[in-house]
């Protein structure tokens, strides 16, 4: 094993297989935006695969600060150990056909918890802020009625609401629909997905969305009531 080490003459090829955990930050739960390589947002991954598109050169530049520095192995002949720097975003070199995200026909799937921070967990109906475990999908058409399950027929609804308006429209129930549910873009459904999202990651994100993108104007406001 010694001896196979010694004999790997490049420094990065030994930054690739080393496990070694983050020098610079010790949370490791850090997401990396991944973006194709004219920037457009495609997923969140953690540094262990940031590492692997690094290594196998795939990343064509990245943006923003750097968030993770792995430690690689020692250099046979120079004695230093390398290490390997991950910044916030990384934009990579696309294998799969990927312009079917940025259709206007895309539709994202559909899940509680995306639903759930395009509403910014309040229930649509009595305005009130919840964890997720205290929300529902509330279909605003009923199912029961013909109403389809997609983002532009559900909204968050707390458990209390949802029982109240049960199989009715909003209309039947005498509930008033606070915001009005939308289809997200793809770029919109990466930020829903976010945990943590940094500052210059929500900055990037910021200019991808639509330009009447309903959620921007969500996030502004979220934002000033955080300050
Ligand atoms: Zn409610």
């Amino acid at each position: 094993m010694e001896y196979m080490h010694a004999s790997l003459p490049v420094e990065h090829n030994m930054l690739c297989f080393d496990d070694t955990p983050a020098l610079a930050t010790p949370d490791l739960h850090q997401q990396v935006l991944r973006t194709d390589v004219s920037g457009m947002p495609l997923e969140w991954i953690n540094h262990n695969e940031a590492a692997r598109l690094i290594c196998l050169e795939r990343v064509a530049y990245s943006l923003g600060g750097i968030i993770y520095t792995l430690r690689g192995g020692i250099n046979a002949i120079t004695g230093q150990q390398s290490t390997l720097a991950i910044n916030a975003i990384l934009a990579t070199q696309g294998q799969h056909p990927i312009s079917h995200l940025f259709s206007k026909d895309y539709t994202p799937p559909l899940s509680n918890r995306a639903l759930f921070k395009r509403d910014q967990n309040l229930c649509l109906y009595c305005g009130l802020r919840f964890q997720d475990r205290d929300l529902s999908r509330d279909h605003v058409n009923p199912v029961s009625k013909g109403g389809v399950d997609t983002w532009g027929n559900v909204v968050a609804a707390c458990k209390r609401c949802n029982n109240h308006k049960a199989g009715r429209t909003p209309e039947q129930s005498g509930m008033q629909l606070l915001a009005i549910p939308f289809v997200p873009t793809h770029a919109e459904y990466v930020y829903l997905q976010g945990r943590r999202i940094l500052a210059d990651q929500m900055d990037f994100l910021l200019t991808h969305f639509p330009r009447n993108s309903l959620l921007r104007e969500r996030v502004k406001q979220a934002a000033k009531q955080a300050d």
